[in-house]
């Protein structure tokens, strides 16, 4: 079967809704339902355009306006201010200019005096295909049951068994100018055609009415999707399974190990973050006996192979004899003969403007038995690279099944991926964050310093995973600060610094959800206050266990990970004033928060040759915002000065040299100078944010 259950497309289309809307409206109605189902289009993939009466507002008069999905963005999040919007007669009075194909890309620099209305959004380049198609509603779809016929062999004679005269046929034309005027050729030779498979690529469709355009669309992609339903039910995907998942823990354990190896080999001028997937589709394509063999042609929609490479690198693990050892040693040596591999296609292909070589590594991983690792520039783009490779198995298996299979000819693919335009894009893209690329690890990140910490470094770009053993308040947090910053870069986990079993299964979830670290925050805390001849063993053991042996136990693991990767890293013990100066009736917490300073030091003396760095933020009365300062810690020690919480608020205020208050943005900035290139020379160090305190001068 090409797709599992559910089988059929829901026409989800509601006309009393649709009623009161404009015709534009109802474009960006029909964009978003055809968008929100991943097998009518792939993330990003495809577009969508309606021909509208508008009022020029020069002129006054009614002129026709082709809306169509501006340059990026995807059909099924996109709103109005997605839509690039352009006069139909300068369309059409293009065709005066154009020199012929070797000059289309130039056509692109004429969009922009054909815009209506002074829209800022830019037209994309497939916004001819919609404009010279002479019907008032066009759907360009890439589902995954279409791009199996187009990219079959025999994609011609398919089309035609499936569809007859219904939908028609182009062979391969890079998307642009030229294929514009294709399809205006197409539509005036065979005028009941209502749509046409573009080979390698994609799917067009067409009418006059919005509502029957859509119908159409799901219609087409459905047809297919039976068709190899029925055709495909027999056949084993991929000439049949010759290996065996382990179970998911297991497949988890080696992708765990594995990741970190990958992501130090693949991080360049900037690190990468990873993803991992090891769904049923992914399975059953990593098992089979073809799929070294598939994988090997590449992959045939352009959509795709932009994300993916033109082909993954297939790692060499068997998983009826586990040897991960074994599979690491052999992966230096893979990644440089990939890399030379992608050189060599480089060198054969380029012409002589092309831009420079880029980032030759594979980002696509497939680990017989164990499934599909990406990595790429930040978290949304491996999972979305991983989400791509996932539809160019759709389509293998489908093409494979009823035909044979066929990549895009490489001197196409390579045009594609260094063609003039994907390179224009790309150098519009905004610089990368500070802390782009970067993964850390928040201990107590559900707490008031944790949290401001997560948020300066999620701002800068990071991925954060917050670690704490408080349920209720982590959850809080995670769900506050994927809300602000998307889910993508957001995890959490339930953690106990002093249980080196769940160190140890944080650090494995953390390699698998990013593939590695780069940063780790040790900050989970508790504060008592006793005299010393009250002070309990257990409330002794308490805090050393939890502020000393809790942060050796956590940063074990994190040079332990970041020794695999040896891209370096970054370290930030979250101590206290009280670290460095004695407090009354603390010695507990006193002592621990000293110890927890000492290993910091030996620490940055031992990582500093891998360039692990590790310094030390010294807070002092942060009381708004952080738990400590809720329980018992807060009576006690309004106890000890003799006031209350206001109280105690003002006395540190005075207490402290500059007489501020310090709040957790404070802490987080120096946490964030501490990981930040800024302080690249830096290791060992401490800084008080404390509004300054004589006592606790370091030095
Ligand atoms: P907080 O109570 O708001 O946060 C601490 C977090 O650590 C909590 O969410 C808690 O659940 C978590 N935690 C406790 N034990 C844990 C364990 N065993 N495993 C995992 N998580 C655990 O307090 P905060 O002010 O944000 O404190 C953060 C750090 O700053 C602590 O190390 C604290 O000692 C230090 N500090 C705070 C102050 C201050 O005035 N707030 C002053 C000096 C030092």
């Amino acid at each position: 079967m090409l797709e599992p259950a559910p089988a059929r497309l829901e026409n989800k289309w509601d006309d009393a809704r649709a009623e009161r809307m404009s015709e534009s409206e109802k474009l960006l109605y029909r964009s978003n339902l055809l968008g929100s189902d991943k097998r009518i289009t792939n993330y990003g993939g495809g577009n969508t355009s309606a021909k509208v009466r508008e009022r020029d507002p020069l002129t006054g008069e009614t002129v026709e306006v082709l809306w169509v999905k501006g340059s990026g963005g995807d059909v099924g999040s996109i709103r109005m201010d997605g839509f690039a919007t352009l006069y139909m007669d300068k369309l059409n009075a293009l065709k005066g200019l154009y020199r012929g194909p070797a000059h289309e890309d130039e056509m692109v620099g004429y969009l922009p005096h054909c815009t209506f209305a002074l829209n800022p959004r830019a037209a994309s380049i497939d916004t001819p295909l919609h404009a010279y198609v002479p019907k008032k509603h066009v759907d360009h779809m890439h589902p995954d049951a279409i791009i199996a016929i187009a990219a079959a062999s025999d994609s011609r004679a398919l089309t035609a068994q499936i569809f007859g005269d219904r939908i028609g046929w182009l062979p391969w034309k890079r998307p642009g100018y030229e294929l514009g005027l294709w399809l205006e050729e197409f539509c005036a030779d065979n005028p009941d055609a209502q749509g046409v498979v573009l080979e390698s690529h994609g799917l067009f469709t067409w009418h006059d009415d919005a509502r029957a355009c859509y119908d159409l669309t799901l219609d087409v992609i459905q047809t297919a999707m039976d068709w190899f339903a029925e055709k495909t039910a027999d056949t084993p995907a991929f000439g049949g399974a010759v290996h065996q998942s382990p179970a998911p823990d297991d497949r988890r354990a080696t992708a765990a190990r594995l990741m970190p190896a990958i992501r130090g080999m693949v991080s360049g001028s900037q690190n990468m973050v990873g993803h991992f997937d090891d769904s049923d589709a992914v399975l059953e394509f990593v098992n089979a006996r073809d799929m070294a063999d598939l994988a090997a042609l590449g992959t045939s929609c352009p959509d795709h192979f932009l994300r993916t490479k033109i082909r993954p690198l297939v790692v060499d693990f068997d998983p009826a004899n586990p040897d991960v050892d074994a599979t690491l040693d052999g992966l230096p040596a893979a990644v440089a003969a990939y890399r030379e591999d992608y050189a060599a296609y480089y060198e054969r292909c380029k012409h002589d403007n092309s831009p420079p070589l880029r980032d030759p590594n594979a980002v696509v991983y497939l680990v017989p038995g164990v499934g599909m690792i990406t990595f790429a520039k930040d978290k949304a783009t491996a999972r979305i690279s991983a989400e791509f490779y996932v539809n160019a198995i759709n389509v293998m298996r489908g093409a494979s099944a009823v035909s044979q299979y066929r990549g895009l000819p490489e001197q196409e693919a390579f045009d594609i991926e260094y063609w003039l335009l994907e390179e224009a894009k790309l150098q519009r893209m905004p610089a990368p964050k500070s802390l782009a690329g970067r993964v850390a690890l928040i201990t107590g990140g559900a707490g008031g310093i944790g949290t401001a910490t997560a948020e300066r470094y999620l701002r800068e770009g990071a991925c954060v995973m917050l670690a704490d053993i408080d349920r209720p308040a982590l959850g809080a947090a995670a769900d506050r600060l994927a809300d602000a910053f998307g889910r993508d870069v957001v995890r959490q986990v339930i953690m106990d610094v002093t249980d080196e079993g769940a160190v140890a299964a944080a650090y494995r979830d953390l390699s698998i959800e990013y593939g590695g670290i780069d940063i780790l925050v040790s900050n989970a805390g508790i504060a008592s206050s006793a005299p010393i001849e009250d002070t309990t063993l257990d409330l002794w053991n308490r805090n050393m266990d939890i502020l000393s042996t809790g942060y050796f136990l956590v940063s074990r693991a994190a040079f332990r990970v970041m020794r695999v990767q040896d891209i370096g890293g970054a370290i930030v013990f979250v101590a206290s004033k009280n670290g460095l100066a004695a407090s009354p009736n603390a010695a507990a917490y006193c002592t621990a928060k000293a110890a927890e300073i000492h290993l910091a030091r030996c620490l940055a003396l031992e990582g500093a040759g891998a360039g692990i760095r590790v310094n030390v933020v010294n807070p002092d009365a942060v009381l708004r915002g952080s738990k400590i300062w809720s329980g018992d810690w807060l009576d006690q020690r309004a106890d000890t000065y003799k006031t209350d919480k206001e109280g105690l608020e003002e006395m540190y205020r005075e207490r402290s040299l500059l007489k501020r208050s310090v709040f957790p943005e404070d802490i987080a900035e120096a946490a964030y100078f501490l990981v930040s290139d800024a302080s690249s020379k830096s290791t060992g160090n401490i800084i008080n944010v404390d509004a300054g305190n004589v006592q606790s001068f370091p030095r």
